[in-house]
């Protein structure tokens, strides 16, 4: 989706009106790409396409001008009433260029070939080659038909002021006819032409999904950027179907808007991506909340928010893949050598042989030019692409070498120290699929099979608020009363363990409007935000007040221990959760429900936590009712549960490597009772 300008040039720092190229394929956008005046948009229009077309992809391209004008002007300027007449006309009267002034004087030369003043009006250099307001009367109509149907679009006459659309309409329809000419055959204009080129050309106006893309506009991005990237999107999820019925229209002359006339379609499709308000919301009825229900819930309402953007393999262990990703070549690409050896036609019968050498070796790197003659053995090195002729090594250790032979003692299989080309991976196989968290074998891997880069999801950024107004920073003198702030620390740390990026909003006290301050601040700097204390239903509790009120709020009385109501909801788009502030709690509730509500938002995938079954170094009975999760550590093979269960026991977390997971149903532990244990290591990173 293209945000075209009819400007000059805006300079190499990305800037509003603009021209903006936003792409998408399934739903999923790469940053949107600036191009500082038209030259530069056309070039990399055209390489895009070229692209596209080398691939074997279709490609469906939307501008935001009008492809046609009123009915009647295409038949005054071009002869004819055909719009690509005047497509063909407008490209000649205006070559390529990066100045913003000629337009206005092609506009003039086009309202000479009209009788009265117009149609063209508002010279922005007010030159008085076109008049500056608009003509009392007009010698074609003012509007099409899709500008009557689309509210608040502006009129084609007018070239310049604010929101105005005259100039790109001119300097787009050239600029398109000139793409046009060098891909002949291979474009089609929307709703001109048949859709069957590769590549389709088809009219946007953003504006349809204005309320979607204040919505979804990120906190550093430009307007013009966030509509393309959302447009691109949204168009990118439609249904066959959907896209179908937007596609057909009768506007033979004049052309029309995609989308108008279905904005509901479009619109669902902008939303979807960015969470519901209601995603948090649990079913009627609960109260208790089982964790597995509690975590189906998540698992089903949550989905990747993360931006995404194309990293160099090297840069991108512990980044989650955005997209699958495929093998540009095979591993090994070519049949090689597994050891440092002898290269032979054939496998070895039992017994003694001797076999002459030919001159020459195969190294990694510097392969053997030529054939191996039949009966004979040549020197290759490990990794050597192994020479025409030889299908088996024999290890140098086995054989016996003199000047002009080697002697070995057979028997040895036929393919014996042989690497296949393909035997690992072959060349478009999948290696690692969407979702992934990329482990630095994973980058050898990419690297091995040819790929330079990687589809990649931002990283999640999350915001971290701690609340209560006994809470000083750590390390500061406390009045009685007082105490240190000790989850913000544990939890920024978490956080960057499991590979987001923590938003450190410092302690809010408990007051409702600078909590309202703090939540704008996080949303607006932030993909989701965690706060500590305050999230019970008590009249200090301002974290589930706040959420409250936005209609989100969801209370989740989860049915465990340690843990205290979980404030669920939504604040400006941005998913909250709401931990309880006592600190064992809270990091009991983020490994249990943040973690993998995290992983899901930052484009990664579900992971059940890693656990083993352990005999029980402890004793104990538990009622039926609700799950527990016990401070533990592995002392022998067993696990050891803290002395004591207090939850106010910060000490017991630092002691502890993981967690003992006791079911919701009663359970009688005794020693070498097994049991669930769950390690820190796959929980809390
Ligand atoms: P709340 O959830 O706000 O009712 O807090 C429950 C308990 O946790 C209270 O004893 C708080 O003082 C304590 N608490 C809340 N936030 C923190 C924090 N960031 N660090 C340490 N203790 C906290
Ligand atoms: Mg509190």
């Amino acid at each position: 989706m293209v945000d075209w300008s009819g400007g000059g040039d805006r300079g190499p720092r990305p800037v509003k009106d603009a021209i903006w190229i936003g792409q998408a394929r399934d739903g999923i956008s790469a940053e949107p790409e600036y191009a500082r005046n038209r030259v530069v948009a056309e070039a990399r229009l055209a390489e895009i396409m070229e692209e596209s077309l080398a691939a074997g992809e279709r490609l469906f391209i939307g501008f935001d001008f009008p492809f046609g004008y009123p009915a009647g002007f295409a038949r005054a300027v071009a002869g004819s009433d055909d719009p690509l007449a005047l497509w063909a006309d407008l490209a000649t009267r205006l070559p390529a260029s990066v100045d913003g002034q000629e337009r206005v004087e092609v506009a003039a030369e086009l309202n000479a070939l009209l009788p009265g003043e117009g149609p063209f009006w508002f010279d922005p250099f007010r030159k008085g080659t076109i008049p500056l307001t608009k003509p009392a009367s007009m010698p074609v109509p003012e509007w099409r038909e899709a500008e009557r149907r689309a509210k608040g679009a502006f009129s084609c006459w007018q070239i310049g002021g604010a929101g105005s659309v005259g100039s790109q309409a001119l300097t787009g329809i050239a600029t398109l006819e000139r793409l046009r000419q060098r891909f002949a055959g291979q474009v089609a204009i929307w709703p001109f032409q048949t859709l069957d080129a590769c590549v389709a050309f088809v009219e946007i106006w953003p504006s349809l999904i204005a309320a979607e893309v204040t919505q979804g506009q990120r906190a550093d991005e430009i307007k013009d950027a966030a509509q393309v990237r959302i447009l691109a999107e949204a168009v990118s999820r439609l249904a066959p179907d959907e896209l179908e019925a937007m596609l057909d229209v009768d506007a033979p002359e004049e052309g029309w808007i995609l989308g108008l006339g279905h904005e509901a379609t479009l619109a669902a499709a902008a939303r979807q991506g960015r969470l519901r308000n209601d995603c948090f919301v649990m079913p009627p009825g609960a109260y208790w909340t089982p964790v597995d229900d509690a975590l189906a819930l998540l698992r089903e309402r949550l989905t990747a928010v993360a931006g995404v953007e194309k990293l160099p393999v090297r840069q991108a262990a512990g980044r989650r893949l955005a997209a699958d990703a495929v093998a540009l070549r095979a591993h090994p690409p070519a049949a090689n050598s597994a050891v440092d050896g002898y290269g032979l036609g054939a496998g070895l019968a039992p017994g003694l042989h001797h076999i002459p050498l030919v001159e020459g070796r195969a190294a990694a790197g510097a392969p053997f030019e030529g054939t191996l003659p039949a009966g004979h053995a040549v020197r290759v090195l490990t990794g050597a692409v192994l020479p025409e002729g030889v299908t088996t090594v024999v290890l140098e250790e086995d054989c016996r070498i003199s000047e002009s032979r080697i002697s070995v003692e057979g028997p040895l299989k036929e393919g014996a120290n042989r690497r296949l080309a393909g035997e690992d991976v072959k060349e478009g196989e999948t290696i690692l699929t969407r979702g992934r968290r990329l482990t630095p074998a994973d980058l050898a891997l990419s690297a091995a099979v040819g790929l330079g880069e990687l589809s990649v999801r931002r990283p999640l950024k999350v915001a971290v608020i701690s609340t209560g107004d006994e809470l000083r920073e750590a390390g500061t003198a406390l009045e009685p009363g007082q105490i240190a702030d000790a989850n913000r620390p544990m939890l920024c740390a978490i956080i960057t363990a499991m590979g987001h990026e923590a938003v450190d909003l410092g302690i809010c006290r408990d007051d409702r409007e600078m909590l309202r301050a703090t939540f704008d601040q996080a949303s607006a700097n932030a993909d989701a935000i965690i706060t500590s204390g305050g999230a019970s239903a008590g009249e200090e509790d301002h974290v589930s007040a706040l959420l409250d009120e936005t209609g989100s709020m969801a209370l989740w009385r989860i049915a465990v221990k340690p843990g205290r109501p979980l404030a669920l909801g939504v604040w400006n788009g941005a998913p909250v959760f709401g931990l309880p502030g006592n600190p064992v709690a809270a990091m009991v509730c983020t490994s249990i429900f943040a973690r993998p509500a995290l992983e899901v938002l930052a484009g990664g995938d579900w992971h059940e936590p890693q656990a083993v079954t352990v005999p029980a170094g402890f004793e104990k009975r538990k009622k039926e009712g609700r799950r527990e999760y016990l401070r533990a550590r592995l002392v022998d093979g067993r696990a050891e549960v803290f002395p004591s269960e207090g939850s106010g026991r910060i000490s017991s977390l630092s002691w502890a490597e993981g967690l003992v997971e006791l079911p919701d149903q009663a359970i009688n532990v005794t020693h070498g009772t097994p049991v669930r244990y769950l390690p820190f290591a796959g929980l809390l990173e």
